[in-house]
């Protein structure tokens, strides 16, 4: 297995469109690494140029010690998984988890053996005899995985490999690429505009945006602090609440009043957002201690929780709660900031300032 240097990686196709602009990336031998970010953002161009489907305008990508930028696909020892599975319609599974082998001109003795493991890893045993018309969607995407295992190679490439599956087997089949890879210790790139599954998978998150990175951290460290309005907007179901904030007596102010402990050092000479999870909120019986009044505009609810939307001075906020706290729509509230001190940003910049 190998790490992945991207360095100042630029891709311009030749209509002008800009898909990349200068994205540094460096990815652990081992690493699961998603590339997370909306339509268009330029993952998909990101990952071909890594695999040399694309030749970048400038920049460089080396796997492990080597220099890639010249090397065709076939020699940079990656494989890749689509979100198409593109198995070939007449060959049964063992026939096209055999087809990368055989194109190498591998011993049939080695082959069978590299076959046989794969099917075993990706439980495709009595699924070996059959064509792809008779496989389910998930088993598949198994064997579109299985054959990019047999080839053991350096590094995984995957493109959004779970779009096609519905969602119980989409959850499935993350958990077996997730144990795949840490079984492996495998490096693997994996694209993907769905941030659960992001958040889910990857040991560290990319979040691109216009063709650049916006933020590269742990799941947690993405979810706590994101780096930029537009991350803090991407991250989490329901989103943060960004809500503008004055700093006024030692104290964050939103809009009706709604109290936030400051981060220190927070200049106030410029706009101010404070980024405010759901989950730090709550809602009280109105009146209550340390509240600010409010009034339920909508309440969703999801069995495990309910997310309520409260108007407070005129602005929507988010909060979680749990199912046994049940307040009636237009119900008068107190809402009350519960949870540590919130990433600020500066509305005209869009970046973290505290
Ligand atoms: P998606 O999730 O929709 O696949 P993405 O983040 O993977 O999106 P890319 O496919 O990398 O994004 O595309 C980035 C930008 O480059 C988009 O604006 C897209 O329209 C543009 N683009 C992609 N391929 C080409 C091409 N062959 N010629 C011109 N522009 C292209």
């Amino acid at each position: 297995m190998a790490g992945i240097e991207v360095t100042s990686l630029h891709k311009r196709y030749p209509d002008g469109t800009v898909a990349v602009e200068h994205v540094d990336l460096s990815i652990g031998d081992g690493e699961l690494f998603v590339m997370l970010g909306p339509s268009g953002c330029g993952k998909t161009t990101t990952l071909r140029a890594m695999a040399g489907l694309e030749r970048q305008t400038s920049g460089d990508i080396h796997i492990g010690d080597t220099l890639v930028n010249d090397l065709p696909p076939a020699e940079r020892d990656i494989a890749m998984v689509f979100q198409f599975y593109a198995l070939y319609p007449h060959l049964k599974t063992r026939d096209n988890l055999a087809f990368p082998l055989r194109a190498e001109g591998r011993p049939k003795a080695e082959i069978r053996e590299r076959v046989e493991e794969a099917a075993r890893m990706m439980r495709l045993g009595p699924l070996l005899d059959r064509k792809p018309h008779r496989l389910s969607g998930g088993e598949q995407q198994r064997v579109a995985l299985a054959r990019a295992l047999v080839r053991r190679p350096q590094a995984f490439l995957m493109d959004e490999p779970l779009t096609n599956l519905d969602a119980e087997l989409r959850a499935d089949t993350r958990t077996e690429i997730k144990h795949l890879q840490a079984q492996l210790g495998a490096t693997m790139v994996y694209v993907t505009h769905d941030q659960v599954e992001a958040m889910s998978l990857g040991h560290r998150i990319a979040i691109l945006n216009k063709g650049r990175v916006e933020q590269v951290g742990t799941p947690l460290e993405v979810y706590d602090r994101p780096a930029s309005l537009f991350c803090a907007a991407f991250i989490g179901s329901p989103p943060m609440n960004l809500l503008e904030v004055e700093v006024a007596e030692g104290a964050l102010r939103a809009p009706g009043g709604l109290a936030l402990t400051p981060p220190p050092g927070l200049r106030r000479d410029r706009p101010l957002v404070a980024g405010v999870r759901p989950e730090a909120l709550e809602i009280t019986p109105a009146g209550a201690d340390g509240t600010v009044p409010g009034r339920v505009v909508s309440a969703e609810v999801l069995g495990d929780e309910i997310i309520y939307v409260v108007d407070s001075g005129g602005r929507d906020v988010r909060v979680r709660m749990p199912p046994t706290i049940r307040f009636g729509t237009e119900a008068p509230v107190g809402l009350r900031h519960t949870g540590g001190t919130p990433p600020v940003y500066d509305s005209s910049t869009e970046e973290l300032v505290a």
